[in-house]
């Protein structure tokens, strides 16, 4: 097909991934964010795992079972607060009606295509432009501390295995042999499931590292940073142009990866896009010399909290706030976070920096869908794309879903089903 001139909406990761595959293929490529710099959504400080094999979708059969204790605990590490936004019922609706095992399996299969898919893609760009972001294969180790979640976490286990995920069952004490920082948890462990080929990194630089390698040669992708976009003029079934605060852009084609505000910006074009805003918070605290950190990712279930090393600190990140998508830092998470961080791992690091001013308390909103199916393709609109709506895997599956957006584009066959993914 012939070259495009292509503006892409959003430079968190899966915007600057979408930008890379797509000048790859010749297309002369803008990238645009309100923002003054790239990676400043929830590309920003997120929980740096690449979990290539954990994917399984939010809504999961287990939800149903424990929503009535997330909905009545003021502390609860999952909370729904409800506004005045209709779309939000229509939203939640939908995500009940995807916690089936039959809905979680079909959409557990899609993803894990999309992660292997994702996988090569990044390997084959850091091959082709390396970027240094702390990148490592450290492995991964979800711990669990109920009968129950064991049993959800080992069937899951069992389906992924069928679909060709390299996983294995541990018992507490396994755990604690393989990571011996848990051990100050070890007690109320009932097992885990550890991934030995997770991969870890820091996706902030991975974004900034791209951006340079974007606006160089051979790509020589522009960025207009600092410019919003407010609106689209729409002529017929096509965008004529886009309306920013910086006047009118216009190209042959627009991609949409303005992350968990997508559902929003395709409102203006006239599209519904199930796309919401979950709220999470991470801190990223300093190790100690001859620290007791892990050396892999660690998920602690019960907690729903992530822990990654990266580069000499330790990121911790947690909490699902389905909400309307304030701005807001609420101090009480970060305090939660750390005190967490300070329980599990004692010995990682150095009392004053858990201070609440050394940890680098940060909040962003994840683009979620109701079945954690990300958004990829055309749309009735005749020139926009969607790439949005990755979720809690955003930086996992952002090299996977640009490569299909940049297939679909080409109109090649792409490396996974594009109609799992399509929009509408
Ligand atoms: C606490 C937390 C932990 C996470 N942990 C992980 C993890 O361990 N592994 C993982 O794979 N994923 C994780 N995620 C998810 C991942 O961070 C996101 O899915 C991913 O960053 C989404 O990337 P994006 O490019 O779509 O969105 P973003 O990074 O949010 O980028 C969207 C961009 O669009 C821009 N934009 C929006 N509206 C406009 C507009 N009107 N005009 C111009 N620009 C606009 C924004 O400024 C922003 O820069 C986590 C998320 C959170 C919040």
């Amino acid at each position: 097909m012939a070259a495009m001139r292509i503006i892409v909406i959003g430079a968190g990761i899966v915007g600057l991934a979408s930008a890379w595959w797509l000048a790859r293929d010749g297309h002369d490529v803008t990238v645009l964010d309100r923002a003054p710099a790239v990676g400043q959504g929830a590309s920003h400080a997120n929980g740096a795992q690449l979990s290539y094999a954990y994917v399984a979708p939010l809504a999961a059969p287990s939800v149903p079972r424990n929503l009535p204790k997330w909905l009545l605990s003021g502390d609860s590490p999952v909370r729904v607060r409800p506004g005045l936004d209709p779309g939000l019922a229509v939203w939640l609706l939908r995500f009940l009606t995807a916690c089936t095992t039959r809905a979680s399996d079909r959409a557990t299969g899609h993803l894990l295509a999309l992660s292997a898919l994702s996988r090569a893609s990044l390997h084959e760009m850091m091959q082709a432009t390396p970027v240094e972001f702390h990148h490592k294969r450290n492995g991964k180790l979800v711990v669990l501390s109920s009968a129950q979640s064991m049993r959800d976490a080992e069937r899951q286990m069992r389906l992924q295995a069928t679909l060709g995920s390299r996983q294995e069952a541990l018992t507490a004490a396994e755990c604690v042999a393989l990571e011996p920082a848990l051990a100050t948890i070890g007690g109320r462990l009932v097992g885990g499931i550890h991934t030995p080929e997770e991969e870890v990194g820091d996706c902030l630089a991975l974004c900034e590292g791209l951006a340079g390698v974007l606006a160089a040669a051979p790509f020589n992708v522009r960025f207009r940073l600092g410019t919003e976009v407010r609106g689209v003029r729409r002529e017929g079934r096509r965008i004529a142009a886009l309306r920013t605060d910086a006047g009118e852009i216009d190209a042959d084609a627009y991609v949409l990866a303005a992350g968990a505000r997508a559902g929003r910006l395709a409102r203006l074009a006239g599209i519904a896009l199930p796309v919401r805003p979950m709220r999470g918070y991470s801190i990223t605290a300093a190790l100690r010399p001859g620290n007791a950190a892990p050396v892999r990712s660690i998920t602690d279930a019960a907690r729903k909290v992530v822990y990654a090393p990266l580069g000499g600190a330790l990121r911790v990140a947690g909490f699902a706030e389905i909400d309307a998508g304030r701005d807001e830092l609420r101090p009480e998470r970060i305090a939660a976070l750390t005190a967490t961080l300070a329980e599990t791992f004692p010995d990682a690091c150095a009392a004053e920096d858990l201070h609440p001013e050394r940890v680098r308390p940060w909040s962003g909103l994840r683009p979620m869908t109701p079945t954690s199916l990300p958004v990829i393709g055309r749309t009735r609109v005749a020139n926009l794309l969607v790439n949005a709506g990755q979720g809690a895997l955003g930086f996992t599956l952002a090299a996977g879903s640009a490569r299909l957006l940049a297939d679909i584009v080409a109109g090649r066959e792409p490396g996974v089903a594009a109609e799992a993914f399509a929009p509408g």
